[in-house]
């Protein structure tokens, strides 16, 4: 069967980055996440790095052209045999229409863009408790009776993201509701759009996201998904 492209589409903390590891160990798939690229670029300081700075700090979107030139790079590079998953990319309308052109050009169609449902509460609170690991990127859940500084699964240092504290965490999910949201409407009319219950262990979510994927598989071999040019935002 052809490699299987993935969307996750939801607002931060809503498990995207976990559930791309998890769906990484089931399928032959690049994971792109822009987050991840970009906390890279900042530390290294390179020139992408020091123009994002400031607006990743603030909990603002770095600037469409720059990300669109990013994932263009990364996706012509991909192994014609692996299937790509984005986590955190489209988070704009202008960005979600340039990634249909990039796709059609490279003869990538998308499988499924799956949308991990979870109440605005639950979110906070899993942004609020998340660390993540310097040496290998995995996210980790901190509670106060388990307190975590290392990461279980490398033994890295684990630390809170400067734009994970609860000022930042709100301009984020208001710039999320704001510019992201209305792109499930957007794969939606494409009839590619799949929400997923988020709740539940790790394994849960993974296991209802790989149905769903299955599912949209058969249906993509017998019915390609539909174009859509414009978006209502
Ligand atoms: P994330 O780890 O996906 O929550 O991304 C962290 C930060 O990186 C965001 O708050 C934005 O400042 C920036 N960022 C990541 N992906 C994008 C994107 N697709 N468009 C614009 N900014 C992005």
């Amino acid at each position: 069967m052809a490699p299987v492209n993935i969307i996750l589409l939801g607002p931060p903390g809503v498990g995207k980055s976990t559930q791309a590891t998890l769906l990484g160990k089931r399928y032959p798939l690049i994971t792109l996440s822009t987050g991840n690229i970009l906390r890279a670029e900042v530390a290294a300081e390179t020139p992408l790095g020091l123009q994002a700075k400031a607006a990743m700090e603030s909990g603002r979107l770095v600037g469409d052209d720059l990300i669109i030139a990013l994932v263009r790079s990364r996706l012509e590079q991909l192994p014609r045999d692996h299937g790509f998953l984005l986590d955190g990319f489209p988070r704009t309308a202008a960005q979600a229409a340039a990634l249909d052109e990039m796709l059609r050009e490279l003869h990538r169609p998308l499988t499924v863009v799956v949308q991990p449902i979870l109440e605005h509460d639950e979110v906070v609170r899993r942004m609020s408790s998340r660390r993540e690991c310097r040496s290998c990127n995995a996210p980790h859940t901190v509670r106060p009776e388990q307190p975590l500084t290392r990461c279980p699964s490398c033994g890295g240092e684990l630390f809170q993201r400067l734009d994970d504290t609860p000022e930042v965490i709100l301009k984020r999910l208001a710039v999320y509701e704001e510019q992201t949201s209305p792109l499930a409407a957007y794969y939606q009319k494409a009839s590619l759009l799949a929400p997923v219950d988020g709740h539940g262990a790790p394994q849960e979510v993974a296991m209802r996201m790989i149905s769903t994927i299955e599912l949209q598989r058969l249906q993509r071999r017998t019915e390609p998904a539909k174009q859509v040019r414009t978006i209502n935002a």
